[in-house]
């Protein structure tokens, strides 16, 4: 578009908006991508949505001698933008680890690496050499000026490149765990995305920020140099019959029909006793389709668990864990909980089938999300271990099927990875692992992110939702990310009541499933789907500053009935429960959502007060709020 026209044509959009877009402070990319009809005023994609992709063809070689990986890579990158790109961005993850590289937090310099040689980049055809002027590599990204052409838009390109780099040690979330176990991510060259808010997206890959990737399709083909070296990976297994033994490929059949569950000690495994066909190398073929990345894990002497399981009705799911078998996790029943995660999640919140064929629960170190892949340190209490593992397998929801920008707002995948499991999480715990019920006075997990918001709410480290998560750290990322944005999904459920919130939820997700919705577009869905302009409540929580902090007073104005006052001092809109007890110890609990804050900072509401009323007292231990001194009487 030709940019003379572009203020005039903003302009006129404003005067055309229906009234509730315009009370809503809109960045000037948002604006834009509305007058070009990429987004749209009711949260669907605009009618000129469009987004990259690529078809990568991939064949890595994993030496477990020199713990070294290479890789030969084909990738189609499909550029369907209206933009002739002169320039290409491919994420080098690896690079990370190189010296003086930035980093959110400092490593020791005995785990430092080369990051990831180029030994072959061709672009259409056209050589590149990785050390000329055309090519740099500032931070993790490689930005290749494509000056000799462009990548036309509409246009497929051919990219190949060759590439080799030692898997490491100490990387956060993938490397080495010991000396034939890794997790493999952060490792092919990816092209970076390419989007219509922003253009090509350049942050580089820290250590904090997380995804924000094209949805691609994925040949794999990864070599193995051990026997009994099992591959688990994103997508499914094309190849079977070529890697595995006669003797397992029948039980590897029966599990993936879903007749029996396999369980096998791969440290038990000898010579006349193989899972692999082959004594040296093999050859694991996967495939994937519109995903947001690819990765992979390997160990020849862990204890997998595998079974086709149905996560809904006629929504099957190839459920695996690797652990070591020494792991305490296999204690407590890590399979168990995977699967009953799954069921949760797509038969109750978000109550959307499970979108992939597959997923393997691998145990590595910390925790962190694939596609199709959870990376599980061992937890040596059932609690953690059920958090961890149903909070990493929510993210296929946040931001794989989803593909939210988590770079910029951590808040969207984070925020939803802690709210869909939470009920879960909280039953689960409060009968254990014997199923019988536990400590009945313990806080529970919503308790808990209440009492984490009432700490950081309203402190120097407490900045609006839309502040931009990579140029966040520590306590003001994660309060946004995590603790804030929970509690901000619960007011929100419980303002709109759980039918209506799921309503806007799914149909949020049906329509950016496999795309790149934006806050907004979350925004005015949910207004959209409720039928409720909902602008003042998107302002409050995600673009001022306040806190929660409601007050109470009550004044008797007759024997029987008595007015209660509750001031909003705090300005964040949160529910209002009270709870009356009697001299004769009853109680009478009156609650009201959050939407009383709409246009008011005072709410007045009359109880009926037919007994001596020995105590009020204003909130609960799910409602924030952080000065609970004026919260009785
Ligand atoms: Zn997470």
């Amino acid at each position: 578009m030709n940019k003379i026209f572009l203020p005039i044509l903003l302009g006129l959009l404003l005067n055309v908006l229906p009234l509730h877009s315009q009370d809503i402070y809109m960045p000037a990319e948002y604006r834009k991508a509305l007058v070009k009809n990429t987004r749209s005023l009711d949260g669907k994609p605009g009618t000129a949505y469009w987004q990259n992709y690529s078809d990568y063809f991939i064949e890595a070689e994993v030496n477990s001698s020199t713990k070294e990986i290479s890789g030969r890579e084909k990738i189609i990158y499909h550029n369907k933008s209206p933009h002739d790109l002169s320039k290409l961005v491919i994420r080098l993850y690896q690079d990370f680890l190189k010296p003086g590289k930035s980093r959110d937090w400092e490593g020791d310099p005995k785990y430092f690496g080369e990051g990831t040689a180029i030994k072959k980049l061709t672009i259409n055809g056209i050589d590149f050499e990785a050390d000329s002027k055309d090519v740099t590599r500032p931070g993790t990204n490689m930005v290749i000026n494509l000056s000799k052409s462009t990548l036309k838009a509409g246009m497929d390109n051919v990219i190949d490149i060759e590439w080799s780099f030692k898997i490491p040690e100490k990387f956060p979330r993938m490397g080495m765990y010991d000396s034939t176990s890794y997790m493999i991510a952060y490792w092919y060259p990816q092209i970076s995305v390419f989007d219509d808010i922003e253009g090509w997206d350049m942050i580089d890959y820290n250590g904090v920020v997380e995804f924000y990737n094209d949805f691609s399709n994925f040949d794999v083909r990864i070599k193995t140099d051990r026997p009994n070296m099992i591959v688990w990976s994103t997508g499914l297994l094309q190849n079977p019959e070529e890697v595995f033994s006669d003797n397992f490929l029948m039980k590897y059949r029966d599990a993936t029909a879903g007749n029996s569950k396999l369980e096998i000690d791969c440290s038990a495994l000898n010579s006349s006793n193989q899972i692999t066909r082959n004594n040296g190398s093999s050859v694991w073929h996967y495939k994937a389709e519109s995903v947001p990345d690819f990765v992979f894990s390997m160990s020849d002497h862990y204890f997998w668990q595998m079974k086709r399981i149905e996560a809904a009705d006629n929504n099957f799911v190839l459920l695996s864990t690797a652990f070591r078998p020494n792991a305490l996790s296999l204690k407590f029943d890590v399979y168990k909980i995977a699967e009953e995660a799954i069921k949760y999640l797509a038969t109750t919140m978000p109550g959307v089938p499970f979108p992939y064929p597959s997923m393997t629960v691998f145990n590595g170190e910390g925790g962190m999300e694939f596609p199709m892949m959870v990376n599980d340190g061992d937890e040596d209490d059932w609690e953690s271990l059920i958090y961890l593992t149903s909070h990493e397998i929510s993210h296929t929801y946040f931001p794989f099927m989803t593909g939210i920008n988590e770079r910029k707002y951590a808040w969207m995948d984070e925020g939803f990875a802690v709210f869909l499991p939470m009920e879960f999480q909280i039953k689960m715990d409060r009968f254990g692992p014997d199923n019988k019920e536990r400590d009945p006075e313990k806080a529970d997990q919503r308790e808990y992110f209440v009492k984490s918001f009432n700490r950081f709410s309203g402190t120097f480290n407490d900045v609006p939702m839309l502040t931009p998560s990579n140029l966040l750290k520590s306590i003001p990322y994660r309060f946004n990310a995590y603790g804030k944005s929970e509690i901000v999904f619960e007011i929100l459920k419980d303002m709109l009541g759980e039918d209506l919130f799921k309503k806007s939820l799914q149909e949020f997700i049906a329509r950016w499933s496999g795309k790149h919705p934006m806050p907004y577009d979350f925004f005015f869905t949910f207004n959209d789907v409720s039928k409720k302009d909902l602008n003042w409540f998107w302002t409050r929580w995600f673009m001022q500053s306040g806190t929660a902090d409601l007050s109470i007073s009550a004044a008797v104005v007759t024997s029987d009935k008595m007015e209660i006052k509750v001031t909003n001092k705090g300005g964040m809109p949160v529910p209002i429960a009270v709870t009356l007890t009697f001299e004769d110890g009853s109680e009478s609990y009156h609650k009201t959502t959050a939407e009383v804050w709409k246009d008011a900072s005072e709410y007045r509401f009359t109880v009926d007060v037919k007994k001596k009323v020995k105590s009020i007292k204003l909130g609960n231990g799910y409602i924030p709020d952080v000065n609970p001194e004026d919260n009785g009487l």
